[in-house]
C-alpha cells in the first residue's frame, strides 16, 4: 500500500491524523483486503478510499496453488504492465514462508535460472516489494485450501525475481517496512537476503542490517566455471567475495548460508567438492558458514542451455565429500517446484 499517498489522500480530506494509524492497523495487523471491510470508518470515507487508493500496488493475474497444499505462486501485474512471480512455501505445517521478487526480470543473467533468461525489466519500489507479503498473508486468511488452524507467515525471503542489491535501496526500504512495529512487525532475524554475490552489496548489508540473514549464490568454487554460468563473477570473483564475507563475519558475528545448485557434470565432482571446501576454509569462520545444496530445475527458458540437475547419489557422494572435510551442509528440500516456484524458475511464463 502506498503509505505515502493515504497520507496525502487522508489530508487533502480533511481527515484527523489517527485515520492514519486505523487505516494501518486493518490492513497490516488485521488483515483486511479491501477498505471497504474497515467498518471503523465512516461510509463515505470507506467508498472514497475505494475509488481513490489501493490496498495492494499490483493486480493479482493468477494464483497456482500446489496440489498438497504447501506451496503456491502468483503472477502479479505491476501498474505498468509489467509481470513478476511471487511465492508462497511451507516449510512446516503451520508455517509459511514468502519468497519476494525485487525486479522484474534480472540483469545478472545466470544461464541455469529461468528469470536471468527473461532479461532486465525494472526495479521494483518498496511497497511493491513489501505488498507481495501483504498479498500472501490476505490469500492465507481468505484460502479455504489451506486448511490452517494457526496460520503463521513467519518468514520472508529475498530470492524471487531478480537480485537484492542491484536494487538496494527500495530494497532496504521495504526491509524497514517489513520490520515496522506498526506495520508486518517481523523481526530482522526473519528476514533473508539472498545475493549472487556483489562484494559491495553484502558489506553495505553487514552494516544497515546486521540481524538480517545472508545467502549467497555460490553454486562454483572456481572462477573459470563460476564466470560460464555466472557473469557477475566477472566484477566480484571469489576472491573480492571471499573479502567481502570476512568483512562481513567482522561486523555481524552471524551465519552465511552458501548455495549451490547442483549441475550434472559441471560443479559435482570429487574435485568440485575439494574445491568448495578449500574456498570455505580460505574464508575462515569454518562454525559460520553452511552449504545449502539444491536440486537444479529445469525450465523451458533454460533448455537451450542442455543442463542437467545431478543424480541422488551423485548428491549424497558431494554431500559425504564435504562433510569429511567438516563442512556443515545439507540437501535442502526443493519446496514449490510442482507450482515451478522453486529457486531458479521464477519467469513470468
Ligand atoms: S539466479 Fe538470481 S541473480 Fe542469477 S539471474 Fe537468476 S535471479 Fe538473477
Amino acid at each position: 500500500m502506498d503509505l505515502q499517498k493515504l497520507e496525502q489522500f487522508l489530508k487533502d480530506n480533511n481527515q484527523p491524523k489517527f485515520r492514519l494509524e486505523q487505516i494501518k492497523k486493518a490492513v497490516y495487523q488485521d488483515g483486511i483486503s479491501a477498505f471497504s471491510e474497515i467498518t471503523t470508518l465512516s461510509k463515505d470515507l470507506r467508498e472514497a478510499l475505494e475509488k481513490e487508493m489501493k490496498v495492494l500496488s499490483f493486480e493479482v493475474k493468477k494464483v497456482l496453488p500446489s496440489n498438497d497444499g504447501n506451496s503456491a505462486e502468483s503472477l502479479l501485474e505491476l501498474s505498468d504492465g509489467k509481470l513478476i512471480e511471487s511465492v508462497l512455501i511451507s516449510p512446516k505445517p503451520g508455517l509459511w514462508s514468502v519468497c519476494v521478487s525485487c525486479q522484474a526480470g534480472c540483469p545478472v543473467g545466470c544461464r541455469f535460472c529461468a528469470t536471468g533468461k527473461m532479461g532486465f525489466k525494472r526495479n521494483l519500489t518498496a511497497e511493491e516489494i513489501a505488498d507481495q507479503v501483504l498479498f500472501w498473508r490476505q490469500y492465507l486468511q481468505k484460502n479455504l485450501k489451506f486448511k490452517i488452524s494457526n496460520l503463521k507467515l513467519t518468514n520472508v525471503v529475498y530470492m524471487g525475481m531478480g537480485e537484492p542489491f542491484l536494487n538496494w535501496e527500495q530494497v532496504s526500504e521495504s526491509i524497514k517496512i517489513l520490520t515496522d512495529k506498526k506495520l508486518f512487525g517481523f523481526g530482522s532475524r526473519s528476514l533473508s537476503v539472498s545475493t549472487a554475490g556483489i562484494a559491495e552489496g553484502i558489506e553495505k548489508m553487514a552494516k544497515e542490517f546486521p540481524q538480517v540473514n545472508l545467502a549467497v549464490s555460490l553454486h562454483f568454487a572456481d572462477d573459470e566455471k563460476r564466470g560460464q554460468y555466472m557473469p557477475i563473477n566477472k566484477k566480484d570473483n571469489l576472491e573480492s567475495l571471499k573479502k567481502a564475507l570476512q568483512k562481513y563475519f567482522e561486523i555481524t558475528k552471524r551465519k552465511v548460508f552458501l548455495e549451490y545448485i547442483m549441475l550434472d557434470k559441471i560443479n559435482d565432482s570429487a574435485e568440485d567438492a575439494k574445491k568448495l571446501a578449500d574456498y570455505i576454509y580460505s574464508i575462515g569462520k569454518l562454525q559460520l558458514l553452511h552449504v545449502n545444496l539444491i536440486r537444479f530445475n529445469a525450465t523451458p527458458e533454460t533448455s537451450i542451455e542442455n543442463l542437467k540437475p545431478s543424480s541422488k547419489n551423485q548428491t549424497q557422494f558431494f554431500k559425504k565429500e564435504l562433510e569429511n572435510r567438516h563442512i556443515s551442509i545439507t540437501i535442502r528440500k526443493s519446496l514449490g517446484e510442482e507450482v515451478q516456484g522453486a529457486c531458479g524458475q521464477l519467469a513470468t511464463h
